[in-house]
């Protein structure tokens, strides 16, 4: 298992594509073998290529098939440095960068980049049960300063719940798209995130009052953000980090940057492992094919 940040004793792990592939096929020996052939699910792993042999009729699965590594045609390793970089940025790493980089295409790096946005996504799994801050906010469109709610038609509407510790710091954050500012709307991250146990805190909002019978919540006047500071630090960093990666070209998918940005927060205490992680949940996640993936850019 690859830990740390270090980019040396990266580059000295994955030194070619053969040893990106052990990697994988080490990760893939923990996933169920049913041969794509014949059904059969014992197998044994192979030194050339890493690939698992079905014991019976000997067909080889490469260790990215049925991965997020699926087809990935500019070589593992180049993929497994562009995964290290997103998970180590906290700075905008935007496809035209990586396309320089690693002599490929913007239309290549922009596919494969989304794939590991796929990834990326949470499990929903384990809900925020302590102290969580709630707030909207508008992004794109023209900008103002008016803080909150917007009826600019060109700015998209989004909603944040951010954790807390006992000692006021942001533990996770996750964020969602909203239609609107109805109660209907704001529930979804509600129900989503949030523990009916924990203790959320919004502004005075009247959507947020319906919540109120399932939820503990309490309202306070936002003082033009100065009530909730670390909530409205969160946005505004997903804000400017978003300007910086987030083009026109990508319309319609701004929640796998969502994704993006609460990974990297709501991993960052794990910065040593979340490499590793983020490499095995691309070999458990389901292939994606292109046309899945729309308004690629051009
Ligand atoms: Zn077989």
């Amino acid at each position: 298992m690859f830990e740390g940040e270090n980019i040396i004793e990266f580059q000295k792990k994955f030194h070619n594509n053969d040893a990106c592939q052990s990697y994988l096929a080490d990760i893939k020996a923990t996933k169920v073998f049913q041969c794509k052939k014949c059904g059969n699910t014992k197998f044994s792993i192979r030194t050339k290529g890493h690939g698992r042999e079905c014991h019976l009729c000997h067909h080889v699965e490469s260790p990215t098939a049925n991965t997020l590594f699926h087809k990935v045609k500019f070589g593992l390793q180049k993929a497994f440095m562009i995964v290290f970089e997103m998970t180590a940025t906290t700075k905008g790493l935007s496809a035209s960068q990586v396309a320089k980089r690693y002599s490929i295409t913007r239309k290549t790096a922009w596919y494969f980049m989304q794939k590991v946005r796929l990834a990326m996504a949470s499990s929903n799994s384990f809900p925020i049960e302590d102290i969580v801050q709630v707030d909207e906010f508008v992004f794109g469109g023209v900008e103002t300063l008016k803080q909150g709610r917007s009826k600019d038609s060109n700015k998209k509407k989004l909603i944040a719940a951010v954790e807390l510790t006992n000692t006021g710091k942001v533990k996770r954050a996750y964020f969602q798209k909203i239609d609107d500012y109805s109660a209907k709307s704001i529930r979804q991250i509600f129900d989503t995130h949030i523990s009916k146990t924990a203790q959320v805190y919004t502004d005075k909002w009247t959507g947020y009052n319906p919540l109120g019978k399932e939820f503990n919540i309490i309202q306070k006047y936002s003082d033009k953000g100065n009530n909730m500071k670390q909530i409205h630090t969160v946005i505004h960093q997903l804000k400017s980090w978003l300007r910086n990666v987030y083009s026109w070209v990508d319309q319609g998918h701004i929640e796998k940057y969502l994704a993006e940005f609460s990974f990297r927060i709501n991993r960052s205490i794990f910065k040593q492992t979340i490499f590793d992680k983020l490499i095995q949940r691309m070999v458990l996640h389901e292939v994606v094919e292109f046309k899945m993936i729309k308004l690629a850019p051009k």
